[in-house]
């Protein structure tokens, strides 16, 4: 059983303040696999004094310096690959093939900070005006369970190479995960101070940082009950905040789509990550006219998705990841059920042969209205819900229907009609007849799924404050 009894602070695996133990569970069993000693607010103070301590000669290294921290970073991640794969199997239980992803992910994205650094403007002209990117100060980064390790990396990478100086608030729930990549960081000497991580809960560690003064800056994924709080905490000391938050994504199948070839795009934007991804597909908006023909098709689909043991290769859907998620998930299903919708695949209870486990059926609910509560809350478990609509203007205004607006995905024929679509779907990401990720172009939401952009040059900004110099006519620039 793994013991994870240290933090990490000014370059240190150190024992925390905090004294509560918390136990880590494997998904697939239900089993206790480890436990870890959580921080407190007294660990996350030394940890925001220590990355305070930091930021003055982290924010004044040269590009070079931190392009050479982050390779050292890249470098280090790699090797810890397979480790990282077995704990996300083990804590996490994602199937082998997103697994492998979520392992290789993290390194992926410290290769992306390194390219938007290589690139990036720090200063330009804007008439007679010299405009210098400043690093924003100290930045407190939160993430959540659904791919931890890959957070970490992104948002950590980014600050670092912002120039910014970092205090990290995982989730208590992926502590094994956190341990793997503590451990690769500390191995990519890095100055002390720079980034230092505190397990700890969100209502303690996660709470400090959010209204500490000498935080300039959040950084979170997760909730958007979290997110809306984060606002409002760090509103006392002006944090600037960045939020990836929930989604109720609309899949918009088009009535000229070709249903068999499109169905397997619809079940994977839907059940992506177990159906725990916050870009999930999961309200399938279906032209009413074809909606039984699409209702056979998708019944036909589901019945090959297999959810179960994440390490069998040809598992689809992992377990949900505590209990707690399990019974939520299994609430919205008889929520659904008690609203009018009708199931068309799965329903309550583990599937067939399963009886431990947080494992629940792949469902697909139909005959839904979008003003039925599981069309409009984000339920984070492998369940979709099928909306018909009358006519292209009526697909848009129920895709545009939820306080969401993260992702979509329109699928269809003519790619003409399509992109006209896509276009009117207020969202922060819409894909046409693809399930694909550009990592150079921004990722975040419309509405209640966030604020601000991750990734490339936008994920950059995010981190810096622009500083206008203007100098007397004549002088010279140094
Ligand atoms: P959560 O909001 O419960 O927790 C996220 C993190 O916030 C955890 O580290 C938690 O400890 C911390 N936290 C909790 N209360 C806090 C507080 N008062 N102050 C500061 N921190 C606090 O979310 P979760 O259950 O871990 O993750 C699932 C959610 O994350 C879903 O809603 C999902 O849509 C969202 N998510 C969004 C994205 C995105 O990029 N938009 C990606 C993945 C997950």
């Amino acid at each position: 059983m793994d013991r994870i009894e240290r933090i990490y602070i000014n370059g240190e695996f150190v024992a925390p303040h905090g004294q509560e133990w918390f136990d880590l569970h494997n998904p697939s069993t239900e089993e206790v696999i480890g436990q870890v000693l959580l921080g407190d607010a007294h660990d996350a103070r030394r940890a925001i004094a220590a990355a305070k301590a930091a930021f003055p000669a982290w924010s004044r290294t040269t590009r070079e310096e931190r392009v050479a921290a982050l390779k050292r970073m890249h470098r280090a991640v790699v090797a810890r690959e397979d480790r990282l794969m077995e704990v996300i199997l083990e804590e996490y239980g994602a199937p082998s093939v997103r697994g492998r992803w979520m392992a290789t992910y993290p390194a992926a994205v410290i290769e992306q900070a390194i390219e938007v650094l290589e690139s990036f403007a720090f200063e330009e002209q804007a008439g007679t005006a010299r405009v210098i990117q400043t690093p924003v100060g100290v930045a407190g980064l939160i993430t959540p369970w659904n791919s931890n390790a890959g957070f970490i990396c992104n948002k950590l990478a980014t600050a670092l190479a912002a120039g910014c100086t970092v205090v990290i608030k995982p989730s208590e729930m992926s502590a094994l995960q956190t341990q793997v990549i503590a451990e690769a960081l500390h191995d990519a000497a890095l100055p002390p101070g720079v980034f230092n991580i505190v397990n700890g809960r969100g209502d303690v560690v996660g709470e400090e940082i959010a209204r500490h003064p000498d935080i300039a800056k959040i950084s979170f994924t997760g909730s958007s009950a979290v997110g809306e709080h984060l606002v409002t905490a760090g509103a006392a000391t002006m944090k600037r905040v960045t939020l990836e938050l929930g989604g109720k994504s609309p899949t918009v199948v088009l009535e000229d789509a070709d249903f068999a070839g499109v169905m397997p795009l619809v079940l994977q934007a839907g059940f992506a990550n177990s159906g725990q991804a916050c870009i999930a597909g999961t309200r399938i908006l279906v032209p009413r006219a074809r909606l039984i023909e699409f209702e056979q098709a998708a019944r036909e689909a589901v019945s090959h998705v297999k959810s179960g043991d994440p390490s069998e290769a040809d598992t689809d859907i992992g377990p949900m990841v505590s209990a707690k998620q399990w019974e939520r998930v299994q609430s919205y299903i008889r929520l659904g059920q008690a609203e009018g919708a009708k199931l068309l695949a799965g329903g309550e209870g583990r599937p067939e042969g399963l009886d431990r486990g947080w494992f629940v059926k792949p469902t697909i609910f139909t005959g839904a209205t979008n003003q039925m509560r599981i069309a409009r809350e984000e339920i984070f478990g492998p369940v979709l819900t099928v909306i018909p609509y009358e006519d292209e203007a009526d697909a848009i205004a129920i895709a545009n229907d939820t306080r969401y607006g993260l992702s979509a995905l329109v699928l269809g024929k003519d790619s003409v009609r399509c992109e006209r679509v896509a276009r009117q779907i207020d969202s922060g990401r819409v894909l046409v007849n693809t399930l694909s990720h550009e990592p150079r172009a921004p990722f975040g939401g419309f509405k209640h799924s966030g604020l601000g952009r991750e990734m490339g040059r936008w994920g950059m900004n995010a981190y810096l404050e622009p500083k206008t110099l203007l100098m007397e006519s004549g002088a010279s620039r140094r």
